[in-house]
C-alpha cells in the first residue's frame, strides 16, 4: 500500500524532474565580463542629464535642431523653454540616433482649446518616424491609441498618467531601434518603454512600423541611426530639458 506521504514525495519528484527538463540553463557565473561598466555621474535628480548624456535642449537655444528643409528651427524660444510656432513645421535634431534613452519635458497650453486630437497635440518621433504621442489627455477623450503616451495608432498607454494642462510633464523613453536584413526586411522590430511622469505606460512594446494615421503601420528599411523630431501639430505645446543617451 502506498502511503499518502510517499505519494506526495513521488508527485514532488516527478514535478521537479519535469520542470528541470523544461528549463534552459542560463550562463554560468564564469567567465566574468571583461569590461568594467563605465562610470557615469548621475544628475542631481533623475530629470537632470547624467554625465554621458547629449543635451539636445537646455532651455537656451536650438543649436541642436533644424526646421523645415534643414533650415533654422523656427519655434519660439521663451525664457527657459521652446514653444511650437504653429505652421513652421516640425523641428529635427542635427544628430542621428539608434538605440537610446531619452528624457523630455513638455506642457500643453494652460487654457485648453479644441477637443480630442486637436487639444495640445504634438509628438516625439523616434528615428524620424515612430511617434510617442504628446497630447492634452487630462479630461480629454480621444481614441485610446491616440492619447498621451500612446505609440500612435499602435499601443494605448497602460494608464493615463497625465497632469493638468499647462503643467510640466516628463517622458523617459528607452528605445530599441529596428534591424533590417540586406533585402530591407525587418528582422528585429523596434521596441519602446515609456515612463510618463515616472509611471510606466509602455512596457517594452513592439512597434509595428512607421506611424500613419490612416493606414496600418508598415516597416520601410532605414539607416541604423536617424534624427529625432518633435511635431508641429498646430498647437502651442512647450518643451524643455531634453537629453539623450546612446545605448
Ligand atoms: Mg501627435
Amino acid at each position: 500500500m502506498v502511503k499518502r506521504h510517499d505519494l506526495t514525495a513521488l508527485v514532488l519528484i516527478a514535478f521537479t524532474a519535469a520542470s528541470a527538463m523544461a528549463q534552459e540553463p542560463g550562463p554560468g557565473p564564469f567567465p566574468p565580463p571583461k569590461t568594467e561598466p563605465p562610470i557615469v555621474t548621475p544628475g542631481k535628480t533623475s530629470a537632470d542629464p547624467p554625465s554621458d548624456a547629449i543635451v539636445l535642449f537646455n532651455g537656451k537655444d536650438l543649436s541642436h535642431w533644424r526646421g523645415k528643409d534643414a533650415g533654422a528651427a523656427k519655434w519660439n524660444m521663451r525664457e527657459s523653454y521652446v514653444e511650437v510656432a504653429p505652421g513652421t513645421g516640425d523641428i529635427t535634431t542635427s544628430d542621428k540616433f539608434g538605440d537610446v534613452q531619452l528624457h523630455i519635458e513638455w506642457a500643453t497650453p494652460a487654457v485648453p482649446k479644441g477637443e480630442g486630437q486637436e487639444r495640445g497635440n504634438s509628438g516625439v518621433f523616434l528615428m524620424d518616424r515612430y511617434e510617442v504621442q504628446v497630447l492634452d489627455s487630462y479630461d480629454n477623450k480621444t481614441y485610446f491609441h491616440g492619447q498621451a503616451g500612446a505609440v500612435y495608432k499602435q499601443h494605448a498607454p497602460l494608464v493615463n498618467a497625465s497632469r493638468k494642462p499647462g503643467e510640466w510633464q516628463t517622458y523617459d523613453i528607452v528605445f530599441h531601434a529596428p534591424r533590417f536584413d540586406d533585402q530591407g526586411k525587418v528582422i528585429d522590430r523596434a521596441r519602446v518603454t515609456v515612463l510618463h511622469n515616472g509611471v510606466l505606460i509602455q512596457n517594452n512594446v513592439e512597434i509595428y512600423g512607421n506611424t500613419y494615421h490612416d493606414r496600418p503601420a508598415l516597416y520601410i528599411a532605414h539607416p541604423p541611426e536617424e534624427p529625432l523630431h518633435l511635431q508641429d501639430h498646430g498647437n502651442t505645446v512647450r518643451y524643455r530639458n531634453i537629453w539623450i543617451r546612446r545605448l
